[in-house]
């Protein structure tokens, strides 16, 4: 184990130890079910209020009842926006996303494309930005909720959240934002962006996992994704999950304290990896944009590479990292992240995500990139594309 370097902090994280010992008491000493009448059900409720009131505090939201409790991202994803489709289908029944969403959000929209709704899917440019002209453009009068997120787990740009919240208040339209590599990284408030609905994940900012939240505008008139009992206030049924409950709101509390620091170290050594990759290996692509990005966040492309077989050589060194068509391991379709930025098939194969922790290292990074020149040299060696490719370039000169 010590000698692992994971670079895949985009999948999931570890959880803090300080996150895992405030967890604790709440497995076994205060396992009491928070919404029982007797006072030792008053210490559980007591710490699910506090992490609501401390992550309200993290989105500047205007109350922690405007925080619900979900079994992750997905769920939250899910609830905002089949729940709106559900309230708003006297309205009109289109909504407007991106064609770089995470699957929780396109896999939705689909789903309720063959349910009777009508989806526009906005293109982003080659550093994966959504244009706000087009986003105006795609607004129809039936148009009920636009879901764009904050940034993307797979080449790390930040979108222009705050001019898309302006964009969707100006016309009424609800605006739900997955942040779930987003939060706990960067800077988010909810009311200086316009923000109606915002998910988030416990397990990718050092809490565990199977918890997260979705954030929902006081005022808004969402019903249940999850029917039952009436814990959050009837909207979320099922026994909360206390300690998670309790550990993501002190991961919260600790991304936010450091968030400075951590970004800055993080942002550092991002740089020095893609300025080594760029430097030394040879037909390379950097993906995603170079400033509007996640700190932790490397995406590259290598000509003449396969990803699989990059990640299969990489972990032999005990490095863990993904590639594009990773989460859909399985399929040989490559992400389509890197297809809507513009990259043909063959490049989008080649493609390398390393996403960095504030505990990487500059050494780390030097033997990430000392191992990933020797694989990219070794693997197109056997690659009989390259073979003609240096071929046809020495032919030419
Ligand atoms: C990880 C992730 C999700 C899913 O969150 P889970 O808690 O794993 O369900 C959704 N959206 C984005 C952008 C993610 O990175």
């Amino acid at each position: 184990m010590d000698s692992l370097i994971y670079l895949d902090n985009a999948a999931t994280t570890a959880v803090k130890p300080e996150v895992f010992e405030v967890m604790k008491p709440y497995f076994t000493e205060i396992y009491s079910n928070p919404s029982s009448v007797y006072s030792f059900a008053g210490q559980a409720k007591k710490a699910v209020d506090d992490a609501r009131e401390q992550i309200a505090g993290v989105l500047n939201a205007k109350a922690p009842s405007e925080i619900y409790f979900t079994g992750g991202g997905s769920e939250a994803d899910n609830w905002a926006i089949k729940m709106t489709a559900e309230a708003c289908k006297d309205k009109g029944r289109h909504i407007i996303t991106t064609k770089i969403e995470h699957h929780a959000v396109l896999h939705t929209v689909d789903w309720l494309e063959k349910n009777g709704y009508e989806v526009t899917y906005l293109d982003v440019d080659s550093d994966g930005l959504i244009s706000l002209e087009e986003l105006e453009k795609a607004i129809r009068p039936d148009t009920i909720l636009i879901s764009i997120m904050f940034a993307n787990n797979e080449i790390g740009t930040i979108e222009p959240v705050k001019e898309i919240g302006a964009i969707a208040k100006k016309h009424g339209i609800l605006f739900h934002t997955d942040a779930v590599q987003a939060f706990g990284h960067v800077p988010i408030d909810v009311q200086d962006m316009n923000i109606d609905m915002l998910s988030a994940s416990g397990h990718k900012f050092h809490g565990p996992k199977g918890i997260g939240f979705l954030y929902l505008r006081n005022g808004l008139k969402l019903g249940p994704l999850i029917h039952g009992g009436a814990q959050e206030r009837a909207r979320r049924a099922g026994t909360h999950n206390v300690p998670g409950i309790v550990g993501m709101g002190e991961a919260a509390r600790l991304a936010v304290q450091d968030m400075e620091v951590n970004a800055k170290k993080q942002i550092e050594i991002r740089d020095y990896l893609i300025e080594r990759i760029e430097k030394e290996i040879p037909y390379v692509r950097v993906n995603g944009h170079r400033e509007k990005r996640l700190p932790n966040n490397v995406n590259v492309c290598f000509r003449f590479i396969e990803g699989e077989s990059l990640l299969i050589m990489l972990d032999q060194k005990g490095i863990c990292a993904s590639s594009g068509s990773a989460c859909t391991s399985g399929s040989l379709d490559p992400s389509h992240v890197l297809l809507a930025i513009g990259l043909p098939h063959e490049i989008a194969h080649g493609s390398l995500r390393l996403t960095l922790s504030e505990e990487t290292t500059r050494e780390d990074a030097d033997y990430v990139v000392d191992n990933l020149k020797a694989i990219v040299e070794r693997l197109r060696s056997m690659s009989p594309l390259y073979d003609d490719f240096v071929k046809k370039e020495s032919e030419g000169k």
